[in-house]
């Protein structure tokens, strides 16, 4: 049987008419630019000066795009999606909280949530941000100065600190090895990614010798990614591991831009939505080309993308579960891709945050503003809400 992304009932199976539009009724307001700028200025504000709007946040935005705050609650979702073949990257969705204090219980807590995937059948990875321990001025200053050792020269304590950021990472890297569960390490803005690629390659290097455990993220937004993608099998073709990543188009794409022409720097974006388009696909393609020593992650809501990497895998004889390959969507966002694919065997997971409502705003501001600026996105979504509500009417 053909896969088309176009099948709402697999889509949308998951779901009950209620929530169905409630969807849609959130998907509605999300269309109006002036109306998600406005929320998301103003939603943080309120929800910090202790407004009562978190009952509101709950019962809309966060109940689309977030798996409850407690890791039972999310477990009730996560069930829900195995019951169709489609697994979870869990994401411990807490950003934004600095000091050794916050960046060790952070730790602990992605540490926990490795634990907590051992235990389900359903959760074959977790994801983390590297800025969720570790601060992010560190980050930058290293990321200015690459090429010394340790890339800090005048501050002793610097040096600790960066160690204790090592450490933390080769703690929750060690779990995840113990545990057989895959760690995505999530790519942030370009000033502060040049630490993050080399302590997440270190990571491979040590995890990933007999199968992968360590994913670095690629960009393909940013002009430079395809290249580095290369050189990061390159290295790993050196040094005996097996390179694991995921693949993104980007999601900082307006502050990277606005950041490059206020310092006056080239900007390190695509120039159009073409190129990052071209530079993706090319990277499905080098991937699958090396698909015995590269292990990668279709994380996109793009379906050419998703319809070419699934091709790519028959074209090349590879079976829709091959153990390098998997596809994900972001929890509230494409349905059609994910549940259609995994209806047609291959490896797909949601991914899926979860964590105490204060904590996943900035999370549930980007989706906001995502869904207004990803073209077509919210208009796409809308129309296959619509598809399937009418389709169950005529039943
Ligand atoms: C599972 C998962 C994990 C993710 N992890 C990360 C992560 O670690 N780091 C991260 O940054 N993002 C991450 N993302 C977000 C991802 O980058 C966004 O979903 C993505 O930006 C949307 O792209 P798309 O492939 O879904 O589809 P599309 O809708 O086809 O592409 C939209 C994207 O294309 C790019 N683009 C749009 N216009 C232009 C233009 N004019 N010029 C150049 N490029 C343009 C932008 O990146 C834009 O977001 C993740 C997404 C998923 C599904």
């Amino acid at each position: 049987m053909e896969m088309s992304f176009d099948n709402t009932e697999t889509a949308f199976a998951y779901k009950s008419e209620k929530e169905l539009k409630s969807a849609r009724r959130l998907l509605q307001t999300m269309h109006y630019p002036w109306f998600v700028a406005l929320g998301t200025r103003v939603t943080p504000l309120m929800m910090k000066i202790g407004l009562p709007i978190q009952g509101m946040v709950r019962k809309t935005i966060f109940k689309q795009f977030v798996g409850g705050e407690t890791l039972e609650e999310t477990a009730r979702i996560g069930k829900l999606l195995d019951s169709y073949n489609v697994k979870v990257i869990l994401d411990y969705g807490v950003e934004g909280k600095e000091g050794e204090e916050s960046f060790e219980h952070a730790t602990e807590q992605f540490i926990k949530v490795i634990r907590y995937a051992a235990t389900q059948t359903n959760i074959p990875f977790i994801s983390i941000k590297v800025t969720g321990f570790a601060r992010f001025s560190l980050l930058q200053k290293l990321n200015e100065a690459p090429r010394l050792r340790s890339g800090i020269h005048d501050h002793e304590e610097e040096i600790d600190e960066w160690e204790n950021v090592r450490e933390r990472m080769f703690r929750i890297c060690e779990a995840a090895a113990l545990n057989n569960i895959g760690v995505l390490v999530d790519a942030e803005e370009s000033w502060i990614q040049d630490p993050i690629d080399r302590l997440t390659i270190e990571m491979m290097e040590i995890f990933n010798k007999e199968h992968p455990i360590v994913y670095n993220t690629i960009q393909l937004y940013r002009h430079d990614r395809l290249d580095f993608l290369k050189l990061s099998h390159r290295i790993a073709r050196q040094k005996a591991f097996t390179l694991a990543v995921k693949l993104v188009r980007g999601a900082y794409m307006e502050r990277e831009r606005t950041r490059a022409q206020q310092k006056g720097y080239p900007s390190p974006i695509q120039p159009d939505k073409e190129s990052t388009d071209r530079d993706y696909n090319e990277a499905l393609q080098y991937c699958v080309n090396n698909i015995g020593n590269i292990a990668f992650i279709v994380a996109s809501h793009n379906e050419e993308s998703n319809m070419l990497a699934a091709e790519l895998l028959d074209s090349n004889g590879l079976p829709h579960n091959h153990p390098h390959v998997h596809f994900s969507q972001l929890y509230g966002m494409s349905d059609n891709i994910s549940f259609n694919l995994a209806k047609a065997g291959y490896s797909v997971s949601k991914y899926l945050p979860f964590g105490p409502i204060n904590d996943v705003i900035p999370y549930l501001m980007r989706r906001a503003q995502e869904n207004t600026s990803v073209s077509g996105q919210t208009g796409r979504e809308l129309a296959l809400l619509n598809k399937e509500l009418q389709r169950r009417k005529g039943r």
